[in-house]
């Protein structure tokens, strides 16, 4: 029966993901999300709602459109399996126990994935995504307060991690103009406000850790295709995975590093 409910969860999370795949497509070409509806991008064909089962469809069609034959990107099925995995992995992890976090840690990591995906296509993240993510942190935490789900030290808490990061990456922004984007200063008061004080200090060594290290081996690709492939790497999906796994594990890394040094 768990397993039942699993998979529904999963195939719920897996249409989420098919939503985020519109969201991902569209959004940064400033169309809408809602009209018209799904077309192949190829042939312009209107998509039948058999064409659109997420996963299924592209396994059935083996990755080409029905009507025009040209083979549709396999990012489709794999955003969507991405998206039912982390929704089966958080259902699992928060809830029934705890509503509050389940619902805000969930939206959040879908914000992270349409926004990852964007920003390693693209290099931008867009303000269409960053503001509804930023109104739905806000008034989530202000439903939390009137719940009594969280006090006004947790919101003070979120309040000095979404000012502290705020401040330091507008300091690296206007020292280093080349290191960082102009997205990623806007996405840092989000980060700082969905995870708070003090997760936001096991965040910076997580997030600009992760990045360090892809970004060495990025150069030594390019080193060794003797720079023939240029790789620029996007900081946001390093910030938001960061955010992910701090919001988890922070604490418990902040423990256990207090006991290497304090004991
Ligand atoms: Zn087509």
């Amino acid at each position: 029966m768990y397993y039942l409910i699993l998979f529904i969860v999963f195939a719920i999370g897996a249409s989420i993901g098919s939503f985020l795949n519109v969201v991902i497509y569209r959004v940064p070409r400033g169309e809408s999300i809602v009209f018209p509806p799904s077309r192949c991008p190829h042939c312009g064909h209107k998509l039948a709602w058999y064409d659109m089962i997420p996963i299924v469809s592209y396994l059935i069609l083996k990755g080409k459109c029905r009507y025009c034959g040209k083979s549709i990107s396999p990012l489709y099925p794999v955003i969507e399996f991405i998206t039912g995995v982390w929704t089966v992995l958080v259902f699992i992890m928060l809830f029934p126990g705890n509503i509050d976090a389940f619902v805000e840690v969930l939206v959040f990591g879908y914000f992270a994935i349409a926004l990852s995906v964007i920003d390693m296509q693209l290099y931008i993240l867009p303000n269409k995504i960053l503001l509804p993510m930023a109104i739905f942190e806000i008034v989530w935490s202000v439903f939390a307060l009137v719940m009594k789900w969280e006090t006004f030290i947790d919101l003070r808490n979120r309040l000095i991690g979404a000012v502290v990061l705020l401040v330091f990456f507008l300091i690296i922004y206007y020292l280093v103009p080349d290191g960082m984007g102009e997205g990623d200063v806007k996405l840092s008061p989000i980060i700082g406000w969905f995870l708070g004080f003090p997760k936001i200090v096991p965040w910076f060594f997580i997030a600009f850790g992760l990045g360090a290290i892809v970004g060495v081996i990025f150069m030594l690709i390019s080193k060794f295709t003797k720079g023939e492939t240029k790789h620029v790497v996007p900081f946001g999906p390093f910030m938001l995975l960061g955010a992910i796994l701090s919001w988890f594990y922070g604490i418990p890394i902040i423990l256990w590093y207090r006991r290497l040094f304090f004991i």
